[in-house]
């Protein structure tokens, strides 16, 4: 059984275009998880089965209704990852 949580996809889509309004926020690999990660604990999963061959043009109506709320929480992730960076700065390539 092949099922996929489309919300992963849709956080990492959309990092870079939050990350444009936090230019103190640190870009590094595990800063970038660290965001993925709090965002999708804050948001609802939203699984399909990844036969569905039109599961791309269904979810683009169901978007448009949430992607104020991801992009909210993809901030707040941002925010606080920026306050607290979890990464170990001599790993950090300047
Ligand atoms: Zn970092």
């Amino acid at each position: 059984m092949l099922v996929k949580n489309n919300m992963e996809s849709f956080v990492m889509d959309n990092l870079d275009k939050v990350l444009a309004n936090f230019t103190d926020c640190c870009r590094c690999e595990q800063c970038r998880k660290d965001i993925i990660v709090l965002a999708l604990n804050h948001l609802p999963p939203k699984y399909t089965n990844s036969d569905i061959g039109d599961v791309y043009t269904r979810l683009d109506s169901y978007w448009g209704q949430e992607d104020a709320e991801i992009i909210q929480e993809i901030a707040k992730a941002a925010a606080i990852v920026t306050k607290h960076p979890r990464h170990d700065v001599s790993q950090i390539k300047k």
